[in-house]
């Protein structure tokens, strides 16, 4: 059985349906990857690296991880912290604000957990995937540690797996950031960016621009995403791109970067070739964009995704 860890931060998400009422869901954008991975290739063990609390909401958590089917083994329990939330509100003109409380989440220490039988664990994986916003939210102090796991995990054999998906937010700054990203690219054996995440950090504008940036760094696939524009792929020296068929009715854009990605790697770990990879992925995306919120619910993604 082929398997991929995820580690990142899930969240509580909070969505105003009223004036009074808050819808509640699970989300994150690894999270999200790993659930759209498995519910389109069950066979394949997709497992969430993360760290919850001991309270409520962490065990609530958990059992939507479980009945996600995905694996939880290493889904670590803080004893004192408690995972991040955000809010998400429309207004009248249907624009999105997100506010976020996560400074102190559990997930921050998800690193304080590895220990040499959590690093055998995941050297047992084919795929390990990690995000800009995985990166933001280890602490500093942690990185060397997760820096030196990625070694170990390259050593075993492991595809490292990255997206950079930037949130200016999270980082103290710019040059923090991209010396993160550099380590992070030169350690990647498949990264996975969009064109908008990288216009900020390296002045990139197009997707021949996010190529030619990450054309130093020796990355074995490159799969570069642009909304409803194209897909631009470099695997193993073949350079292809992909046309998208643009949504008409987009509802929420939530999530559509993490769809493709878990359904892309679900396919890649599959044996499938790029292309109809690349397929599957943004057809995921594009029910997912259907859709409120970043989880759609189970049956209308699997009718959506049953005849492809
Ligand atoms: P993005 O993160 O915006 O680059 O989007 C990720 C993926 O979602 C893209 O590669 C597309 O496959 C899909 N996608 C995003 N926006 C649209 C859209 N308006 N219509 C169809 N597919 C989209």
């Amino acid at each position: 059985m082929k398997k991929i860890f995820f580690l990142g931060e899930c969240m509580l998400e909070l969505r105003a349906i009223d004036g009074t009422t808050l819808n509640q869901a699970f989300a994150g954008d690894v999270y999200n990857s790993a659930v759209y991975l498995k519910r389109c290739f069950n066979s394949i063990n997709s497992v969430i690296v993360t760290a919850l609390g001991t309270d409520a909401i962490s065990q609530k958590m958990r059992h939507c991880f479980v009945e996600e089917q995905l694996g939880t083994q290493l889904v670590f329990a803080h004893a004192e912290k408690v995972p991040g939330v955000y809010y998400i509100e429309t207004d009248e003109h249907g624009e999105r604000s997100f506010t976020y409380w996560r400074n102190d989440s559990a997930a921050r220490k998800v690193i304080d957990f590895y220990n040499p039988t959590v690093i055998d664990e995941l050297a047992s994986g084919d795929m390990f995937f990690f995000s800009g916003i995985s990166l933001a939210v280890i602490e500093p102090n942690a990185r060397a540690a997760f820096w030196q796991s990625i070694d170990t995990l390259k050593a075993a054999g492991v595809k490292i797996v990255f997206d950079p998906n930037y949130r200016a937010r999270l980082w103290q700054s710019i040059e923090e950031t991209k010396q993160q990203y550099a380590l992070a690219f030169q350690s990647a054996d498949i990264t996975l960016p969009g064109v908008e995440d990288l216009q900020v950090l390296y002045a990139v504008e197009s997707v021949e621009d996010v190529l030619a940036h990450l054309s130093n760094y020796g990355i074995n696939e490159i799969v570069i995403k642009n909304g409803p524009e194209s897909v631009l792929t470099l695997a193993d020296g073949q350079l292809d791109r992909h046309t998208i068929t643009p949504v008409e009715n987009v509802v929420d854009t939530t999530s559509a970067g993490d769809a493709f990605n878990g359904v892309y790697l679900g396919a890649r770990l599959s044996a499938l070739p790029v292309s109809e990879a690349v397929n599957k992925a943004a057809k995921a995306a594009a029910v997912v964009i259907q859709q409120p919120g970043a989880i759609t619910a189970k049956t209308i993604f699997n009718r959506a995704m049953a005849d492809t």
